[in-house]
């Protein structure tokens, strides 16, 4: 099923996993994928080759698990920098083998490790590629603060207008943790004609580490109430784990009542915390938008 199609429906409620490290099983996502299926996701992410490690065929694998095993549909992230059209041209037979149909369409992080190609400098031009040699739902990211490269969140902006005239049917933000930048962005994108449904991406952060690593790669604002929390609880890693959560639940209470097309949770492959916040806010979700 295209994923587009669940926006007219209800607030959709969606997961990101990632394919686990070299160094560990396989296996591991399989029993997180089960985990998560308990809370009835509408859909499942799986990342592709973050960082420049060009785990393709493993991300494939783990959508086509995701969609046939577990009964969850299923999205492929897939960057296009590292590829060739002729490449590009064998993933999306193997995407479409493999039963996928929904792609979320990137550049992809640059890697220091690995020479850019040239075919698909932008994610608009892997839209237009995809579009023209596939049936696919095409997924794209947007930036509520700018994308870390834009000069300005204006030219940001007229960029992802381009992606979506390429063919984008559906996008996802990065994450962010001041819901302010996601209300002022969406009224941003509305007034030029970006129309297509925007899901918020949350991240519930759990420790320190993690959040440094985040600022430093996303370049998102932190509020004083955020950097208070992290603070007070630094060296108490439950209540720092718990604060995060009940953070990201807060973020997700407003952003349901203001009636947002759908939320991506970056889950980090953690069952536990995806519990804790789709516990919290399935009754929300089942409210419908209008109401
Ligand atoms: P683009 O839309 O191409 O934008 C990149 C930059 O180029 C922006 O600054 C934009 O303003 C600018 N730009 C766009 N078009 C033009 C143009 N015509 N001329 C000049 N400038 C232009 N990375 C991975 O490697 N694997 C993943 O699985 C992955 N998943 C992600 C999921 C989400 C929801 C998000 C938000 C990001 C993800 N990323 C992933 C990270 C992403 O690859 C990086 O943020 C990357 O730097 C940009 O990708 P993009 O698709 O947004 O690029």
């Amino acid at each position: 099923m295209k994923t587009n199609l669940l926006f007219n429906q209800k607030t959709v409620f969606s997961f990101e996993v990632f394919p686990p490290k070299k160094t560990s099983p396989l296996e591991t996502i399989y029993s997180t994928l089960r985990e998560l299926g308990y809370f009835k996701p509408d859909f499942i992410s799986v990342t592709y080759g973050a960082g420049g490690s060009l785990n393709g065929q493993t991300t494939i694998d783990i959508a086509h698990a995701v969609k046939h095993t577990y009964g969850i549909e299923s999205v492929a992230h897939l960057p296009g920098i590292n590829f060739d059209k002729a490449e590009m041209l064998k993933i999306l037979h193997d995407l479409k083998c493999a039963g996928i149909d929904n792609v979320l369409a990137l550049r992809g992080d640059i890697s220091p490790n690995v020479t850019p190609k040239d075919d698909f400098r932008f994610a608009s031009e892997l839209v237009t590629f995809i579009k023209e040699n596939g049936d696919f739902n095409v997924i794209g990211a947007c930036y509520p603060e700018g994308h870390l490269e834009a000069t300005t969140l204006k030219q940001d902006l007229i960029h992802l207008k381009e992606k979506v005239n390429a063919g984008t049917d559906q996008l996802i933000s990065q994450l962010f943790f001041d819901n302010d930048y996601f209300y002022a962005f969406l009224d941003k994108a509305h007034d030029m004609d970006i129309n297509v449904p925007i899901e918020a991406g949350i991240m519930p952060v759990t420790n320190k580490n993690q959040i440094e690593r985040m600022v430093s790669m996303c370049g998102v604002n932190l509020p004083k109430k955020f950097k208070q929390m992290m603070e007070k609880y630094e060296h108490h890693p439950d209540a720092f784990r718990d604060a995060g959560i009940a953070y990201a639940i807060d973020q997700i209470v407003d952003l349901v009542s203001q009636n947002v097309d759908g939320i991506h949770l970056y889950t980090m492959n953690n069952s536990y915390i995806a519990r804790r916040i789709s516990e919290a806010v399935s009754t929300l979700l089942a409210v419908p938008k209008s109401a």
